[in-house]
């Protein structure tokens, strides 16, 4: 049975009301005899005191860099991290971890001492709700009541896509064949089923853009063509790839397919997946048809599924959800609702000229400084001055000798107020790029849990 979508938000919509009415006493909805701590979405998370108070949805490398430069710039703040996952993983250098180049123990980190030791709350907790008309979140464990929001979601997979509101063949793909592109179990499910395996066609579906860090399937396919050929494994990688032709850093890892990869990766362009069968393991699509024996199946990207619930999504121009939310290009705002912000690869379209920053940990690192910022500054009753992020990503291409390639984006607000994108690429593959590429990351982790 499927439910339609009016009836799904006016269901939604009921709950919240009976969840903000059951808020109005602290743990009321507190069933007799269960420990405090154990919490429901009813109860009173956090009583709300003078000071103002930040609420930060979503612990990875937008949200954990805001909450931690808001207590140091805003320090009569309140600030309270809200993340469902109780470990960091990073997501960046996770195509090295899958071919064994770093332990688990360097991308993997810890909430709890950090937000201690820099002052903020973090409470482990699924965001369920946001109320923006009453500015109240609610949670798994209680709802709490913000003066501003930060909401730093990341991606969610648009299975519906592929699948209509087919539950079972979602899942039966998510389960069985994982994109691995957001942080949790299917990272440890896609490292196992490549060590387990023993040769054959493995194929990538590569979504179309907007899409969560666009050179980093190109990165995946190299790790696990070397992989393939350094155990000597009679494995071949196949790249269904959606856009039609490979971008960015396009010469720099076409260069690798070619010359370190001939026998093990074919890259195929304009792959738009007409339909997928996880169960016969088929996929159909404009360039042709295929079997395969193991494959990473990376549905269309969207923002968030909190960034639906908080009702931030933009329109297309037939009056469609667009997928991303609806910012305002400078401030990072939404557009009606300045004291919501929303930050990382959530964020919609920011320019007519290049339409979406590059889904990054990098630009969602920067954008955390630049909004802890935005919000310090009318704490203290200022306006905030513009700052724009830029970007920079390392992808590897080669495990012997180590040799990666690299992109780099600046921006500037043009005369019109436009904000306008360079790109460089640097196409030739070097290792001092993997020495960069892991001082950059032992900066960045050091950044959000230094
Ligand atoms: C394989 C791979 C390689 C990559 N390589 C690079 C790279 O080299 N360089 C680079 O800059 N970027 C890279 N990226 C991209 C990078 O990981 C993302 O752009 C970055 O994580 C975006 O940060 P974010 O804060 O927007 O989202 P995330 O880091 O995904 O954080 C979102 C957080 O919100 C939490 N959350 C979501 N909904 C809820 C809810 N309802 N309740 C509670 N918590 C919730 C999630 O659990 C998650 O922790 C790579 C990505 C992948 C998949």
């Amino acid at each position: 049975m499927t439910l339609d979508r009016r009836h799904f938000l006016t269901a939604a919509g009921a709950g919240v009301a009976t969840l903000a009415a059951g808020c109005a006493t602290p743990n009321a909805a507190n069933r007799p005899g269960l420990p405090f701590f154990i919490g429901s979405p009813a109860q009173t998370l956090l009583p709300k005191g003078k000071a103002p108070r930040v609420v930060v949805c979503g612990g990875g490398w937008g949200g954990l860099t805001t909450a931690k430069y808001l207590r140091q710039l805003a320090p009569g703040a309140e600030v309270v991290l809200l993340e469902r996952n109780p470990v960091f993983f990073s997501c960046p250098i996770s195509n090295k971890w899958l071919v064994d180049m770093v332990d688990t123990s360097f991308i993997t980190h810890d909430y709890l001492r950090v937000s201690e030791r820099h002052g903020y709350r973090f409470i482990q907790a699924e965001v369920l709700e946001v109320d923006r008309g009453a500015k109240r979140v609610v949670t798994s464990l209680g709802a709490l009541d913000y003066d501003y929001l930060v909401l730093a979601p990341g991606i969610r997979y648009n299975y519906e896509a592929w699948f209509g509101n087919d539950r079972r063949m979602a899942d039966a793909t998510r389960a069985r064949f994982p994109a691995a592109y957001v942080s949790n179990a299917e990272h440890f499910a896609l490292k196992q089923a490549l060590h387990n395996f023993k040769g054959g066609d493995w194929v990538m579906t590569l979504p179309p853009p907007p899409q969560r860090c666009p050179p980093s399937p190109y990165e995946r396919a190299c790790m696990v063509a070397w992989y393939f050929k350094k155990n000597n494994i009679k494995g071949k990688v196949t790249i269904l790839d959606h856009k039609d032709g490979v971008r960015p850093i396009g010469p720099g890892f076409r260069a690798a397919f070619n010359e370190l990869y001939k026998d093990y990766i074919t890259y195929v362009p304009n792959a738009h997946v007409q339909s997928i069968d996880p169960f016969k393991k088929e996929i159909k699509t404009d360039a042709g048809d295929m079997k395969f024996d193991h494959a990473v199946l990376m549905a269309p990207h969207q923002a968030g599924d909190l960034a639906w619930k908080a009702d931030t999504i933009g329109r297309t121009s037939e009056g469609k959800p667009n997928g991303w939310a609806d910012v305002d290009p400078l401030m990072l705002h939404l557009k009606g609702d300045p004291s919501v912000y929303v930050i990382g690869d959530a964020v919609g379209v920011v320019s007519p000229q290049f339409a979406f920053y590059p889904k990054s940990a990098h630009v969602a690192n920067k954008h955390g400084h630049i909004v802890a910022g935005y919000i310090a500054e009318r704490v203290a009753g200022r306006d905030p001055k513009l700052t724009l992020p830029d970007n920079l990503c390392y992808m590897m291409v080669n495990g012997e000798p180590r040799e990666a390639i690299s992109v780099q984006f600046d921006y500037k607000v043009n005369d019109k107020g436009v904000i306008e994108q360079t790109q460089i690429d640097v196409n030739q593959r070097s290792g001092d790029l993997v020495k960069e590429n892991f001082r950059w990351a032992g900066l960045k982790f050091e950044d959000m849990f230094g």
